[in-house]
């Protein structure tokens, strides 16, 4: 026998044996929707009948665009099967069996491909079913959907051809809503839809029900290189060889009366993630009715009175799905004449805040471990999460100031403030040419609007549900999103959209708020929420930190055994420190001291300093310099309290501290010319020292240790600080571990020359204070040659702390100044650089350095300790690589502080081979 393109749902085992045992594999193979609906008859779950045409067979169609050989013939030979199951027949008029033809890639892509539904359906089957229904009305409703269908999807027609032809009947016979339609009205429309089939196709709408399932098939084929499904494979990073398989099964129909319905769940909230299903369903009605969001649909909970058996049992399976995936479970169900049955289950999408949530909970409950949980989190959620919200008492001053505009749906939770445009195109193009920020605006939309979605900040719409298209979609970018304002007239062609009395024009600002489903008028200011109230995340992250804690989680490049990464923090200011404590940090990696002499009570004793023209003069202005030095880094400690605190010695060019030469030329010229001289001769004496400082390229000037070499006295007053500080709070019992960072060193005569004067300082502050604590001396590797001498440098370094900022800038040779504005962008369009690694580590490059640096510095000195404070000490890839390589920490701003621990934790978990965790 050839290969197997076509698989029965019931034939779950040999998929599952022809992949290995492996259910990844099976859901390539079948795709998510196919492999779900195998699992769910396997496991007793009421599915209607039906089989699955492979992604290998649609991969083989790509290259041929032909089916490939025998896949035809088990399509044939599997609908015989289903016939059987059925009790029905194929294109039998007396008996008709009807099936839809759906897309199913391995991982979900909503409304991105073909669906067609009531395949089957041609004249004389509308005769017999009419007959066997005794329900013309929708007998005749279902055939004009399928050509229709037919039309659009299989032969690319738009759906205004269909659309316009029907609103024309409809204002002919005076009808407002789709429910006016009688039979004959729909009869009269078939007609009208097969004229404008053939006018368009070329042929009659195919009689032969065979030829139908034929069309369906290579239809959804063709739909996986459509456009927008490339769009969203891209955005989504979806490979494109995946392929998508093809789902043919029985239908069953929730229109057929009153004991009849449709609907779509979740098993619990996927906007909050509170455990209670959220779902929606309609009485006599097909399952797009309640995903378009066209008809006012019911929430399920209202099936105990309507159905009340039928819920019980509903609940009963999803509840059992749920146990079964251990996940959140996205459902699609129809009650066709009193019966049950399921057509989907998937994991639903969520929003960051859901996934936290539901995470968390379900390792609570014990359906899954710890690890599962902080694996199933991205630490972009964790960053969505940390996202603004609106002000509270802003948003009250615009209700009361009358701006509040709308309330809808809140579908997608965050604040968005934007220009509102109508249509998916405005809205991408103002976003991506013009800068602006926008915000779409739809009456609902539609899977080719998601272009104009994801170049939003925010989606408004004036109709449907919190399943609808606009609202899934919004949730799975974590875009705000409000749906179903229905107090909005949007009038498309006069773009404008109206309440009542207020007009928003397009290119108007409106703030959207996701989280509550409030519109307003302006712009209203966000703030970014507080960690402290989020217990979940809190709780996620407490779990993250003991994955990462673990002491033999890393195996180090000399095979001993290690703790992950830990995340420290960037800070300069005692505020800082808290704040980074607050959000987890345990230690700080950076504190750019010199920050601290730009502030406006410093700056003009620093300038002094910096012209003093003795070395005693240099002195005295920095002994005042002393006191407010050793504040700050009292307040460093203290924030501290038991964590090291790295604080790193003067680094920029002294020209950043002086006035703007620029300005200050012009000043002289104009006193010259007005003739004035009274403090002419200093600000003259000025000019020149500035100018004297003056350097080509300050990047690679008197900066760093070499600054320190020619100046010590700047650096010994700040080790003095640093140490005077570090005894008080010993003193009052505040445990300290300063460490002191040299900046910029590339060779280590560098070291030598600076290193034993300020420990020297260290031990005389130690002694005069009568206390003794630990304390460090390091380097920042910074320079392409202090990576590759580190075994020297190691020598005298207790730490390393990579500056990655200056790394790259020097090991690329890229001003990190300027390369963004002038050519990195169209560096990383023409791909000679996959992404801007002033943002993620370059690997192959400067992360070899660094890895070369660990290595030869931990041959010189095992128990030296690794950092990186560059700004890719923030993000998830680079914390990644330094994971790999052994860094004992990365330091990143205390904003990014939390999502850093969860990256931590999930490479701990994914090096040490743990992704699904033994331990509940
Ligand atoms: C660096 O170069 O990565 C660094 C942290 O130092 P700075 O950004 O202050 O030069
Ligand atoms: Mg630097």
């Amino acid at each position: 026998m050839g290969k197997k393109w076509v698989y029965l749902f019931e034939e779950v085992a040999e998929a599952e044996k022809y992949c290995g045992g492996d259910w990844e594999k099976v859901r390539g193979l079948l795709g998510g929707k196919g492999a779900g609906l195998a699992d769910m008859s396997r496991a007793d779950v009421p599915v209607p009948p039906g089989f699955t045409v492979t992604t290998e067979a649609c991969n083989e169609f790509r290259k041929t665009n032909n089916f490939p050989e025998g896949q035809w013939d088990q399509q044939l030979a599997a609908l015989k099967v289903v016939e059987q199951r059925t009790g029905k027949k194929f294109g039998d008029p007396s008996n008709p069996l009807l099936v839809s033809c759906r897309s199913g890639a391995k991982f979900s892509m909503p409304g991105m491909m073909n669906t067609i539904l009531n395949i089957g359906l041609n004249d004389d089957v509308v005769e017999g079913m009419t007959k066997l229904t005794n329900n013309p009305r929708f007998v005749w409703d279902s055939y004009r959907r399928v050509i229709g269908m037919f039309g659009t999807t299989a032969f690319g027609l738009s759906d205004e051809l269909f659309e316009h032809p029907m609103s024309e009947y409809k204002a002919k016979k005076g009808y407002k809503l789709d429910t006016d339609m009688t039979a004959d009205d729909w009869k009269a429309l078939v007609a009208i839809f097969k004229e404008v089939f053939k006018k368009n196709v070329g042929f009659d709408f195919p009689q032969d029900v065979y030829k139908q399932v034929e069309l369906a098939t290579k239809a959804v084929f063709g739909s996986w290189m459509g456009k927008r499904a490339i769009d969203y494979r891209r955005a989504t990073n979806i490979p494109d060889d995946l392929g998508t398989a093809v789902n043919i099964q029985t239908m069953v129909f929730g229109n057929m009366g009153f004991d009849s319905g449709t609907g779509v769940a979740f098993t619990r909230n996927p906007s909050t993630g509170d455990p209670k299903m959220m779902g929606e369903y309609l009485l006599n009605a097909q399952g797009e009715d309640v995903v378009a969001g066209i008809r006012n649909t019911n929430p399920v909970e209202h099936m105990t009175e309507t159905m009340p058996e039928i819920y019980k049992q509903f609940m009963g399976i999803t509840g059992n799905l749920e146990k079964h995936y251990k996940e959140m479970q996205d459902v699609e169900f129809t009650i066709e004449h009193g019966k049950l049955w399921m057509l989907q289950t998937r994991n639903g999408k969520r929003t960051a805040k859901a996934a936290i949530k539901i995470a968390v909970d379900m390792a609570n409950e014990g359906l899954i471990s710890k690890e599962e949980a902080v694996l199933r989190v991205t630490p972009d959620q964790v960053d969505a999460l940390l996202h603004p919200q609106f002000d509270d008492k802003a948003k009250k001053e615009a209700e009361k100031a009358g701006a509040f505009f709308a309330k809808g749906v809140n579908a997608s939770p965050g604040a968005a403030v934007g220009q509102a445009y109508f249509d998916a195109n405005k809205a991408e193009k103002m976003s991506k040419e013009e800068k602006q920020d926008t915000i779409m605006v739809r009456p609902f939309t539609k899977p080719d609007d998601v272009h104009g979605m994801i170049a939003s900040k925010g989606v408004l719409t004036s109709e449907g549900g919190a399943t609808s298209h606009a609202a899934v979609v919004a949730r799975q970018f974590g875009i705000p999103c409000v749906v179903g304002a229905n107090m909005i007239k949007i009038d498309l062609e006069k773009r404008v959209m109206v309440v009542d009395n207020k007009v928003v024009k397009e290119g108007d600002w409106i703030s959207v708020d996701g989280t509550t489903g409030q519109v307003f008028i302006g712009k209203i200011s966000a703030t970014a929420p507080r960690l402290e109230e989020q217990t979940e995340l809190l709780t996620l992250l407490t779990w993250a930190d003991e994955i990462t804690a673990r002491k033999d989680i890393r195996t180090l490049a000399d095979g001993r055994k290690a703790p992950g990464v830990q995340v420290w923090a960037n800070a300069d200011y005692p505020k800082d420190a808290q704040r980074a404590r607050s959000y987890g940090a345990k230690g700080i990696g950076l504190c750019r001291t010199e920050h601290m002499f730009f502030e406006t009570e410093r700056l003009p004793i620093v300038q002094k300093m910096i012209l003093a023209e003795t070395s005693e003069e240099r002195t005295k202005q920095l002994n005042l310099l002393l006191p407010t030095q050793r504040k700050d880094f009292d307040g460093l400690f203290e924030a501290m309290d038991g964590y090291p605190v790295i604080i790193r010695l003067i680094d920029p060019p002294l020209h950043e501290f002086m006035p703007d030469e620029e300005k200050l030329l012009e000043e002289v010229i104009t006193m010259r010319v007005k003739g004035e001289t009274k403090g002419l001769k200093e600000k003259e004496h000025l000019l020149a020292e500035i100018k004297g400082l003056h350097e080509s390229n300050p990047m690679m000037g008197m900066r760093g240790v070499r600054l320190s070499i020619s100046m010590p006295e700047i650096v010994e007053m700040q080790v003095r600080a640093i140490f005077e500080a570090a005894a008080d709070c010993t003193l009052r019992k505040i445990v300290v571990h300063p460490e002191v960072m040299i900046p910029l060193t590339g060779t280590i005569k560098e070291l030598e020359w600076i290193q034993p004067r300020l420990e020297r300082i260290a031990k005389a502050v130690m002694d005069e204070k009568k206390v003794t604590f630990t304390y460090k001396f390091g380097t920042m590797i910074e320079i392409p040659r202090a990576a590759v001498t580190a075994g020297e440098l190691a020598k005298l370094a207790q730490f390393f702390s990579f500056g990655t900022n200056d790394l790259t800038q020097m090991t690329f040779g890229y001003s990190r100044d300027d390369a963004e504005r002038n050519f990195l962008l169209t560096y990383i369009e023409q791909k000679i650089l996959v992404k801007n690694p002033f943002q993620t580590l370059d690997r192959d490059g400067v992360g070899k350095l660094m890895q070369m640096a660990v290595n030869d510095g931990r041959k010189t000195r095992p128990e030296l300790e690794v950092g990186i404070c560059g700004e890719h000490g923030g993000d998830p890839e680079s914390i990644e690589w330094c994971h790999i390589i052994g860094n004992n920490y990365v330091s990143c701003s205390p904003f990014r502080v939390p999502v850093a621990r969860l990256a931590a934790a999930i490479y701990a978990l994914k090096y040490s081979g743990t992704s699904k965790a033994e331990d509940k």
